[in-house]
């Protein structure tokens, strides 16, 4: 299955829709959230803006090169097939996300659209996500072979058999999202710290503290752990494998001296699907040209460990991939290369749930190659749950991994 693509909903028991906050709800507890990436930086600014004294702690500091959410730029769209949740949570995160732009200056969002294009009869995913759009107020357009190539002329649409145009979506700056994220929290009264931590012992149902590597404990009423694709391995007998950090490379391939066709003004970000797999890319990048990457996981990675170097197999197929959907870049030199890392639970869901041994540690990942755009409902989800207000989701707990075979 396609990361993109999910075929399930997340719909469980009770109401998934984004949960209020109240601003006080939290004040005087003392929270450490653990890793400063997308799920970890917001909601350590929620937990602060519901009055808690927070810690964010990360071994290596917010969006950097080797987390999942350390690379320039990650999509953002609303359409999920038939997931209510998704959809909502996504149309929220567009709010915070541009609140956020606007309390800080910084431009994180560029809604230049979304065009899906299917070389294959399925797109009931598309079909079940028109409805949930149009509930939320935003518009996924049919559109032809043909009006693709009137309107977007840079692709080659041959194989097209269905297409779609989701109007607003776009692509976030992730790296520079994360240090924004950490910047405002600094700014609101949140305390960064780069350590790296060991989860405390429990005893009594509860955490009393996590350790760094010097040894110095640091001492907390809850504890929050977003640690992406290190999640496994900070919790190897809760979480285990069923956060399988695989090894994903983009390529950013450098465009035509003076052309605009292929900036966000003109090109839309756009994912190519096929009976196997996913393909997806993003223009612009602050002129690093045309991003193209494979939603299909790649092996296993070790996150810390693993070189970043790219290969030569997947840049033999990223130059394959950019030949077929957008001609003109056939020959184009590569500008950039990343290897990213997906954190992928075996359902493609996330992980939000309350640790089932301590009622004070909680767990947020899973993000599985769609998780940066909800960081900021991650985050006012979690903060409503630990401060009392929120119910869990049941498709996103960790019970629901037991009976699950790892990705
Ligand atoms: C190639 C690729 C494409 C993607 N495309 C999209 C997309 O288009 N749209 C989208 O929405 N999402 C996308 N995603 C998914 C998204 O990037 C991730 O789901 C999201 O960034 C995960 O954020 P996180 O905070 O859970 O993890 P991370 O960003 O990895 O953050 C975890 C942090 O925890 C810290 N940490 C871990 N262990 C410790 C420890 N022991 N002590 C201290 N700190 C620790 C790490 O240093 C790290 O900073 C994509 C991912 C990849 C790899």
């Amino acid at each position: 299955m396609s990361a993109f693509e999910h075929a399930g909903t997340p719909e469980g028991v009770g109401d998934t829709r984004p949960p209020a906050l109240a601003t006080d709800a939290l004040r005087g507890a003392r929270i450490t959230v653990v890793g400063a990436g997308a799920f970890g930086g917001w909601t350590a600014l929620w937990l602060l803006r519901a009055g808690a004294q927070v810690t964010l702690v990360d071994a290596w500091g917010a969006g950097h090169a080797r987390s999942s959410s350390g690379d320039e730029t990650r999509v953002i769209r609303a359409t999920y097939g038939p997931s209510r949740t998704y959809t909502q949570w996504t149309d929220a995160a567009f709010g915070e996300w541009r609140a956020l732009e606007a309390l800080t200056g910084r431009t994180l969002l560029t809604a230049c659209g979304a065009l899906w294009m299917y070389a294959h009869d399925d797109d009931a995913y598309a079909r079940a996500a028109t409805p949930l759009l149009a509930e939320v107020g935003r518009t996924l357009e049919v559109l032809t072979p043909d009006e693709v190539r009137r309107r977007f002329p840079q692709f080659s649409v041959d194989d097209v058999r269905n297409a779609y145009f989701e109007h607003g979506a776009g692509f976030l700056r992730a790296r520079l999202g994360c240090q924004v994220v950490a910047g405002q929290f600094v700014r609101e009264g949140g305390q960064v710290v780069q350590a790296q931590v060991t989860p405390g012992r429990v005893a009594r149902g509860r955490m009393a503290a996590v350790r760094t590597q010097d040894g110095t404990t640091l001492e907390a009423d809850q504890f929050v752990f977003a640690c992406g694709p290190w999640l496994g391995r900070m919790f190897p007998r809760l979480i285990g494998n069923a956060v399988l950090p695989t090894r994903q490379e983009v390529f950013y391939f450098g465009t035509p001296a003076g052309d605009p066709q292929f900036e966000p003004e003109r090109c839309p970000v756009w994912l190519h699907s096929t009976a196997t797999g996913l393909s997806f890319g993003i223009p612009g990048n602050e002129g690093r040209g045309m991003k193209v990457g494979d939603d299909v996981r790649g092996p296993r990675i070790d996150p810390t460990r693993a070189s970043r170097a790219p290969s030569a197999r997947a840049l033999a197929w990223a130059r394959a991939e950019i030949a077929a959907r957008i001609p003109a870049l056939a020959h184009a030199p590569v500008a950039e290369a990343r290897t990213c890392v997906y954190e992928n639970s075996p359902d493609g869901h996330l992980i939000l749930d309350r640790h089932p041994a301590a009622e004070n540690a909680w767990i947020a990942g899973g993000g599985s190659g769609h998780g940066y755009k909800l960081g900021p409902l991650v985050g006012r989800h979690l903060a409503a749950r630990i401060a009392g207000q929120s119910a869990g989701i049941e498709a996103f707990t960790i019970a629901r991994l037991a009976s699950m075979t790892p990705a």
